[in-house]
């Protein structure tokens, strides 16, 4: 088994010297990022071509410039990022100094996925960067070509120091989680990120998960079917099904299925004509996840469009299965790949019923030109994510947390979250040499007195409606006023950060 314990003692070394702290270190890895992705950008295209044959638009905006944006962010706001949170300070601590500092947590772990081999690696990388780290990434080996682009162009562009890539597969992994680190990233699949979070808890290591599920789609009749079909095609065939938050499966009522599948498909031969040649249409990363989805086909409902299947070229054609129960194979794992599965229910409410009888799903759509329907599943559900008539677009919002709930992932990242995710939220009470007579009033001996004084000082009270709201603030302002009169205390306060 591979040893990475020198490796570990040099990242340890780099990371002690202090050097990524400062707000010039991160700057110059970020900018190295930045031209990583810029110099590489027909090279990056030509890997996902090899790995996934991403269209070369889908690699551009999903991978390269969903990334690149988020790093833009980082780069304009990582100043402001980077300095002290000033926190409330109750009566007690008036004359004190609070605040949050966000302190790197030490060696940071990346484990990737192959699916978005560039955007979710690169981009929990250039957090951890931000957030002053030094960084092992390892990415996922099923992407081979992006997997060697990863490891032999990144890091040219970054202190070697104190970024190591590690391209391997399930050995090296393994060998890697036996490591201490103080931070792991992974993105995959649920059953590898409880074995991560096993090794993580070996050493309290604190972790994010980004794991997967069945994100489902209701679609309810008060709906323009044809956008419904347009938007929900698009999400499940991006990248050939292979998103972690394409939708998995549809639940409508049985009147408007029929109709719902004619509009699918002439989305589909509107997006894909002749789909087996057409350059935007991927394929599947390998046999094994092409044999795998074609028995979820063979094995589940009826096949209303596609169900094609070449082995020599991993491809899938876009298909859509009707008549489908909950018990077919379809509907009992994530299905990754091209393939809708239409269910017919009788309500929403059955739909409902249906979503919590499993796990909870990294996302959820609902279609309806009635809000109520939306607030209904809103109310009565739970998911990563939540989309109103569309799907995955939630994504591409910098100001919205990207992550998943109970099975489907722990902790979430994109723009100021991935900064504050690989940063320690450090709290700091700042306090002054003076005032010592006022303090000793918590000192012992204690006596009823003191506990009266400081209770008082202490208690808090419930919200208080209309103007007696403003009585504390009328009485302590005039204290204060007082205090500031006759002690001249102006001249004394503290700074703030
Ligand atoms: P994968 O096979 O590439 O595995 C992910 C990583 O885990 C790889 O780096 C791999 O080397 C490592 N790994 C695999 N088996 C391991 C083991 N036994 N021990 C230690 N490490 C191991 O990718 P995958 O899991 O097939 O990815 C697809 C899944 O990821 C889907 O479920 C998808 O929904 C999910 N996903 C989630 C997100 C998200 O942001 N939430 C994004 C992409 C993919």
């Amino acid at each position: 088994m591979a040893d990475y314990s020198e490796m570990m003692e040099g990242l340890r070394k780099a990371f002690k010297s202090g050097v990524t702290k400062s707000y010039e270190w991160r700057r110059k890895q970020l900018e190295g990022v930045l031209s990583f992705l810029d110099d590489n950008r027909d090279k990056i295209c030509q890997a996902l071509k090899e790995d996934l044959h991403k269209p070369t638009l889908e690699s551009a905006v999903f991978e390269i410039d969903f990334t690149r944006n988020d790093l833009i962010e980082t780069m304009n706001n990582l100043k402001d990022w980077m300095k002290p949170e000033k926190a409330k300070r109750p009566l007690l601590n008036i004359m004190d100094t609070a605040y949050i500092q966000r302190e790197p947590y030490g060696v940071a772990l990346v484990i990737g996925a192959w699916n978005y081999p560039i955007q979710i690696t690169v981009l929990p990388v250039l957090g951890a960067l931000a957030a002053g780290n030094c960084v092992v990434l390892k990415p996922s080996e099923m992407a081979a070509s992006t997997a060697k682009l990863l490891e032999e162009d990144l890091p040219r562009y970054l202190d070697k120091d104190c970024v190591k890539v590690v391209n391997g597969g399930v050995p090296e992994t393994t060998a890697l989680l036996k490591e201490k680190f103080d931070y792991i990233f992974y993105t995959g699949n649920t059953m590898v990120g409880k074995i991560v979070m096993k090794a993580a808890a070996e050493h309290l290591t604190p972790v994010t998960l980004e794991l997967g599920g069945k994100s489902p789609v209701y679609v309810d009749e008060n709906s323009d079917l044809s956008l419904v079909a347009r938007r929900v095609s698009w999400g499940k065939l991006a990248n050939c099904g292979q998103t972690c938050i394409a939708p998995d499966y549809v639940m409508c009522k049985k009147d408007i299925q029929d109709r719902l599948v004619e509009e699918c498909k002439k989305a589909v031969d509107e997006f894909y004509p002749n789909t087996g040649k057409c350059e935007d249409y991927g394929r599947i990363i390998n046999e094994r996840h092409l044999r795998r989805i074609k028995k979820l086909i063979d094995g589940s409902g009826k096949v209303a469009l596609g169900g094609e299947v070449d082995e020599e070229q991993k491809y899938i054609s876009p298909t859509i299965l009707t008549d489908v129960k909950a018990t077919d194979p379809v509907m009992q794992e994530e299905i990754f790949g091209p393939v809708l599965p239409i269910m017919s229910v009788n309500s929403d409410e059955e739909a409902i019923n249906y979503i919590n009888k499993g796990e909870k799903p990294l996302a959820m759509y609902v279609f309806s030109k009635d809000h109520t329907v939306a607030e209904k599943f809103l109310q009565n559900t739970s998911s990563g994510g939540f989309v109103f008539n569309d799907t995955m677009m939630h994504a591409g919002l910098m100001s919205l947390p990207f992550g998943g709930v109970g099975s489907s992932g722990i902790g979430s990242y994109h723009g100021f979250r991935t900064f504050d995710t690989f940063s320690h939220k450090r709290a700091v009470l700042e306090r002054k040499h003076g005032g010592e007579a006022m303090q000793s009033i918590r000192y012992p001996p204690y006596s009823e007195k003191k506990g009266s004084i400081v209770s008082w000082i202490m208690r808090k009270s419930p919200k208080k409606s209309g103007l007696r709201t403003l009585i504390p603030y009328f009485l302590f302002g005039t204290i204060f006023a007082v205090l500031f009169k006759t002690y001249g205390l102006h001249n004394k306060l503290p700074s703030l950060h």
